[in-house]
This record gives structure tokens, C-alpha cells and sequence, in this order.
């Protein structure tokens, strides 16, 4: 898998820094974020390093669409399939982590 020496999610993903794993397959990885926004805050990430949502969009299409498949299975388990997805997109829109993730914000209502 491509890696980014600096990137703090390419070395969760390889391990080198511990997290809370929810799931994961050959291309996909999922984590409890360390700060939760909601009852279950999951981070859902590919493997492969992309800057963000709309660099996978162009290039790994099946991976973005498969995220949603993952984040969907989550909400499924944790809260009757009902969830917020949510790409930070740039720095000033709160992006801090510059390897693509989803956050899936379930498991209780929330607020608008
Ligand atoms: P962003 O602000 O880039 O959209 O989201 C980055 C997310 O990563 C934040 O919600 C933050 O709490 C989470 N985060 C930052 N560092 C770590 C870490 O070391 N482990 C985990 N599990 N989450 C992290
Ligand atoms: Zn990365």
C-alpha cells in the first residue's frame, strides 16, 4: 500500500500508532476517533493515501463508494442505519488530517 512517511493515519494504518479498530479489509481501515463529536464517531480511511475526498473521488471511485458501504454497515449495527457522513474538505473547513477520512457520526440523534 502507498504510504506517506508523515501521515499520521498511514501509520495508524500500518500500525505504528495504536487505535481502536472497528474494521477492516484489504483496502479500508475503520477507528473510534480519539476525540468523539457523537455517541459512536468512527474515522473510515483507505489504505492508500489520498489527500482528500474529491482526490479519491477522481481516482479510486470504487474505494469512495465502498467507505459509504462500510459507513452504512456501521450505522447499521450501532443505530437502526442512520448516521451523518461527513469529509472535511481544506483547512478552513476544518480538515486537519490531510489523508482522506470519513467521519460517521452515529449511535444518537444529532443535532441538526
Ligand atoms: P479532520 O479535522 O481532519 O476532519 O479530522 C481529523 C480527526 O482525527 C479529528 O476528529 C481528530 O479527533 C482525529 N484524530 C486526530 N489524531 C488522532 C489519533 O491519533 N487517533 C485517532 N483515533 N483519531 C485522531
Ligand atoms: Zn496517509
Amino acid at each position: 500500500m502507498s504510504q506517506e512517511s508523515d501521515c499520521l493515519f498511514c501509520k495508524i494504518i500500518a500500525g505504528q500508532i495504536p487505535s481502536t479498530k472497528v474494521y477492516e479489509d484489504d483496502t479500508t481501515y475503520a477507528f473510534k476517533d480519539i476525540n468523539p463529536k457523537a455517541k459512536v464517531h468512527v474515522l473510515v480511511v483507505p489504505k492508500r493515501h489520498y489527500g482528500n475526498v474529491a482526490a479519491l473521488a477522481k481516482q479510486d471511485p470504487q474505494e469512495l463508494s465502498h467507505i459509504v458501504e462500510v459507513a452504512q454497515s456501521i450505522a447499521d449495527k450501532e443505530f437502526h442505519g442512520e448516521y451523518r457522513l461527513v469529509f472535511n474538505t481544506g483547512r478552513d473547513a476544518g480538515q486537519t488530517v490531510f489523508h482522506v477520512h470519513a467521519h460517521v457520526l452515529t449511535g444518537e440523534v444529532l443535532d441538526e
